[in-house]
């Protein structure tokens, strides 16, 4: 809390700065000059295609849910925004930054301030200020209202884009030209050279004036390059990085940085986070999945909820230690921890998870953390074959459902089980899961199953409450 307080006056101090700077007629003669475009559209145009476009880019791209990433971006963000010059200012404009868990060295901007960063960009940075560097040239498109001036010249020129093909601009990277071409294409869109340049210089005297080297963005280009950005995609039709870096290098002998930021220690705590994960999908591979992330929530976070309120949180509390007794479906009794809760999904299956590991889909109920009992009718009598169908089951909902073990021997209650894990990709949050099977068949034949799910990265600290959880269970059929 005192932090971001912190923050925000050293924010406000930046401002005051930046207004000093700007009112200091010899500081400002050799900055290049920028203006805006000719727009046919009002500011609060691109604020509503703006959110239009976030609300269908959250639901095509896993957001990375980690509340620290995700406010460290915002803060940074935040800090940049305060810094864009007073003329370039707008009011109605919302800025927000949201964390995408994708490979790509890339962000894209969306009119009147939706802004998505990759994980990947975040990862390619080698500082605070090369990742800064690209939100500012990202939120520099937006300032300078790029997507609407550009959709005013094509209709100019009867080029038929219509305001559908406007959109967002995309910083950079191997895939982005892949991804232009897809069918997330209206809201990427590629800006002329021009287009390009200012962004790059407003973007440096943002830099300046938030406290950052605007050089670092100039090192971004290289950063990418380096790193296999430099190849065709985005960069074939664009001015080449080599030369923007130029250009921000020389532009950046006509600014003065204020409040030098030089901490780069909660970007590299971000990065250690982040090298936790297991790696990222590319955006292209990601669209050509098909997948849609329909529950990501609200585009605009404070307010103005257009998402889903059912939607798992992600937010979970730890299980904790003592456990109560249910009574499972008539056939058996079991212990979970405390502060779970009873779930009912349907009249013979039931689940056991803690708030915010549950909500639904597309109607469809859909858990992150937890343990489901069922009882199925298999044709088989053999418990592997009836496990078997069981799965096949599972998968007509799950398409991601996959075994990572074979089959294993284990007891429920003393009486013979068999156990095989399975990975999976939650349908609400779109990361990878671990999916515990285990069954055993009634007297009646039918098969009673317990499945436990949680997150790859979160599994290790639920895989002995999993097991109590099966050591408890008692059948009593
Ligand atoms: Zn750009």
């Amino acid at each position: 809390m005192s932090r971001i307080s912190n923050r925000f006056a050293a924010r406000w101090a930046a401002w005051l700065l930046a207004l000093t700077l700007v009112a200091t007629p010899f500081a400002t003669v050799a900055q290049t000059q920028i203006n805006y475009h000719s727009n046919k559209y009002k500011p609060s145009d691109d604020v509503k295609l703006g959110r239009q476009a976030a609300a269908e880019a959250e639901q095509q791209f896993p957001l990375l849910r980690d509340s620290e990433v995700q406010s460290y971006v915002e803060s940074v963000g935040q800090r940049l925004v305060a810094a864009i010059p007073p003329q370039f200012q707008h009011p109605e404009f919302r800025y927000y930054f949201k964390v995408i868990n994708a490979s790509d060295i890339n962000a894209f901007a969306l009119p009147g301030g939706p802004m998505y960063v990759n994980r990947g960009m975040i990862q390619a940075a080698h500082s605070e200020g090369e990742m800064a560097g690209v939100m500012a040239h990202e939120l520099s498109h937006v300032a300078l209202r790029h997507g609407t001036a550009q959709a005013t010249k094509a209709q100019k020129y009867a080029l038929g884009a219509g305001i559908a093909g406007v959109l967002g601009s995309i910083f950079g990277g191997p895939a982005a030209g892949q991804i232009a071409q897809g069918t997330v294409g209206v809201y990427f869109m590629k800006f002329s050279r021009e287009y390009e340049t200012e962004a790059d210089l407003l973007g440096a005297r943002i830099m300046a004036n938030a406290g950052y080297d605007p050089r670092e963005l100039a090192n971004m280009f290289q950063t990418i390059q380096q790193q296999g950005g430099g190849g065709g995609g985005f960069f074939s039709d664009h001015p080449s990085p080599a030369n923007r870096y130029q250009r921000i290098n020389q532009e950046a002998q006509h600014l003065q940085v204020r409040n030098v930021q030089r901490d780069n220690r909660e970007f590299i705590a971000v990065n250690e986070r982040l090298r936790g994960y297991p790696r990222a999908q590319t955006m292209a591979e990601i669209q050509r999945s098909g997948r849609r992330y329909p529950n990501q929530g609200e585009p605009y976070p404070n307010g103005d909820r257009t998402g889903y309120p059912n939607s798992p949180s992600g937010r979970v509390d730890s299980p904790s230690s003592r456990f109560r007794n249910y009574a499972v479906l008539n056939v058996a009794q079991v212990s979970v921890p405390e502060n779970w809760r009873e779930v009912s999904d349907s009249s013979n299956s039931i689940w056991f998870a803690p708030s915010g590991a549950y909500g639904s889909t597309n109607g469809q109920s859909v858990f992150t953390h937890g343990v489901n009992f069922g009882v199925a009718q298999t044709s088989s009598r053999n418990l592997q074959q009836a496990t078997n169908e069981l799965i096949s089951s599972l998968q007509q909902g799950n398409g991601n459902l996959r075994s990572r073990t074979g089959y294993q021997r284990t007891t429920i209650d003393g009486r013979n089980a068999l156990a095989i894990g399975l990975n999976n990709v939650n349908e609400a949050t779109g990361r990878p899961e671990i999916v515990s099977i285990v069954t055993m068949q009634l007297r009646n034949g039918e098969l009673l199953y317990m499945i436990a799910v949680a997150p790859n990265d979160d599994f290790a600290n639920y895989q002995n409450v999993f097991q109590n959880i099966l050591r408890s269970m008692q059948v009593t059929d």
